[in-house]
């Protein structure tokens, strides 16, 4: 299968069915840390990267032959770059929906949140997980790379009014970088528009597997530790 992969295990999504919708690295970010590597199309356009029809055709073939004893606890759009500039994000959505019985989740930069319409596609989800590496334009740019004239500031109001809409569960990924977002005084900052969001959940990163940038480096555990403290009860190290 070219679009569908795993099931994967992971702390965080237990057995999860991986479904790219974008090819090898199309995103909307080029950031530091990026297990994929660099981004070689950073791009806000929204299209039809896939064929729809080949990637629905992959998923009724897994579930068709799927080994009864297969757990999957989810059915995550994640993989090769950024899921939700695929146009037809809100249709795959529906019909995987309409495959199998299994929550349906999305890993999300969180960049196309800004698109209205982008949001009103979202709302079927069982799971969404969007990332917040940064709450000030001069660090964003040096984590997150993004494309000129992006504002965090704008992406954290989209957050805060998609949450308030969406009847789903909402974990906020935050990645640290050792020397990047790592302070005491910058995590309590991250920590007030955190509550702005009110996500359910907060998945505290450090990045474990090679990043793009061969500087980028974890944090220590105690670093991870007191970000936990000032996140609060809600958030968990993954
Ligand atoms: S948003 Fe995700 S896929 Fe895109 S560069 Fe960042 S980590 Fe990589």
């Amino acid at each position: 299968m070219k679009y569908v992969y795993g099931p994967v295990f992971s702390r965080r999504l237990k057995n999860s069915l991986g479904i790219s919708t974008v090819p090898s690295k199309v995103c909307s970010l080029d950031c530091v840390y990026c297990q994929l590597k660099h981004t070689t199309r950073l791009t806000t356009e929204r299209k039809n990267y896939i064929s729809v029809e080949e990637i629905i055709e992959e998923v009724r073939n897994f579930f068709r032959y799927k080994p009864k004893d297969k757990r999957i606890d989810y059915v995550t759009f994640s993989g090769s770059g950024e899921p939700t500039l695929h146009r037809s994000i809100g249709s795959l959505i529906k019909r995987v929906k309409s495959i199998s019985s299994v929550p349906v989740a999305l890993i999300t930069n969180g960049t196309t949140l800004l698109d209205l319409k982008v949001q009103k596609d979202l709302l079927s989800l069982d799971l969404i997980v969007p990332s917040l590496d940064a709450v000030t334009q001069r660090i964003f740019k040096k984590i997150d790379r993004p494309p000129a004239g992006m504002k965090i500031k704008d992406i954290i109001e989209s957050l805060v009014y998609f949450r308030r809409k969406f009847k789903g569960k909402f974990w906020l990924e935050i990645m640290l970088v050792r020397g990047i977002n790592d302070t005491p005084a910058y995590l309590k900052k991250m920590k007030k528009v955190v509550d702005r969001i009110k996500p359910d959940r907060i998945q505290i990163n450090s990045p474990v597997r090679p990043p793009s940038e061969k500087w980028v480096k974890p944090v220590s555990f105690a670093t991870l530790k007191k970000a936990k403290k000032i996140f609060g009860p809600i958030s968990e190290i993954v």
